[in-house]
């Protein structure tokens, strides 16, 4: 068993890779930020309901992958194998991305274990898209990539402000629920009955909240509606990733450390429930 993970741990893994996205590189350097971030001294490992991640034996990191060099679907295969050697144990897994890409393939390997999964997709944009100029594999395709390949019960998206009509096409032959943000409310309720895989783009939140992002979209949500949207969901958290966070827009370090406050949250979440 790699790492010792025993049923209930809850594994972070680091997701090293931004040769898939369309516009700036700086992703694939966002593990060892967030990681700085968390463990910085500035903040402790506690998250809001009280677990403190800090003194449990049960949050545990598995380190970056060594996708970094690797190109075309090689690191896709390998990121894939490795969560699936990860969750396996019973462990549950927070990835640290890396560009959105890398969501197609650790979905994949939780929708191999549970059945009937769910996806909770916050962001900016439906990351639709049948094909970029990148290929099909860039970071505005996975969630096109998931429902054609994968037995997903329900895939629903919030934050949407970007929807064009190609996406929206796409988002009606696979049936996805949308929330854009011209329907938000702070109310929203979401239920999911079942297991919850939750994929968080960090351009969903404002660029007022999260600069440190290559796609800057005005409009989104703040950093309290994300953490009220992490504890308030229905359903059973199972597995989840944090991407796109771009270290070379981030001045202080303040997205980073949005994506800590995050991993807390989550972290806590897939922990206790
Ligand atoms: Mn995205
Ligand atoms: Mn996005």
């Amino acid at each position: 068993m790699p790492h010792d993970l025993k049923p209930g741990d809850v594994a972070l893994m680091g997701v090293p890779l931004d040769l898939h996205s369309s516009f700036l590189q700086g992703p694939a350097f966002a593990p060892g930020r967030i990681r700085e971030a968390l463990h910085s001294g500035a903040a402790n490992l506690t998250a809001e309901d009280g677990t403190d991640l800090g003194a449990t034996e049960r949050f545990r990191d598995t380190g970056d992958l060594d996708v970094f060099e690797m190109r075309g679907q090689e690191p896709i295969d390998r990121i894939e194998a490795e969560a699936a050697k990860r969750i396996a144990t019973g462990a549950r897994l927070l990835s640290l991305g890396g560009d959105h890409s890398v969501a197609y393939p650790l979905i994949k390997a939780h929708a191999e274990k549970y059945e009937r999964l769910n996806i909770l997709h916050i962001d900016s944009h439906p990351d639709l898209y049948d094909e970029q100029d990148i290929g099909p594999l860039g970071h505005g395709c996975p969630f096109a990539r998931v429902m054609e390949n994968c037995p997903i019960k329900r895939l629903v998206q919030v934050g949407i402000r970007t929807m064009n009509a190609h996406q929206r096409e796409q988002a009606d032959k696979f049936g996805v629920q949308v929330i854009d943000m011209r329907n938000w409310s702070p109310d929203l309720q979401i239920s999911f009955d079942g297991p919850v895989y939750l994929s968080l783009d960090l351009d969903a939140l404002d660029p007022a909240f999260a600069p440190g992002v290559s796609h800057h979209e005005p409009g989104g949500l703040s950093t309290r509606e994300v953490i009220n949207l992490i504890h308030r969901f229905e359903g059973q958290l199972v597995g989840a990733d944090i991407v796109e966070l771009n270290p070379h827009r981030d001045p202080y370090g303040m997205t980073a450390m949005v994506a800590a406050k995050f991993v807390k949250e989550i972290g806590a979440r897939l922990m206790t429930r």
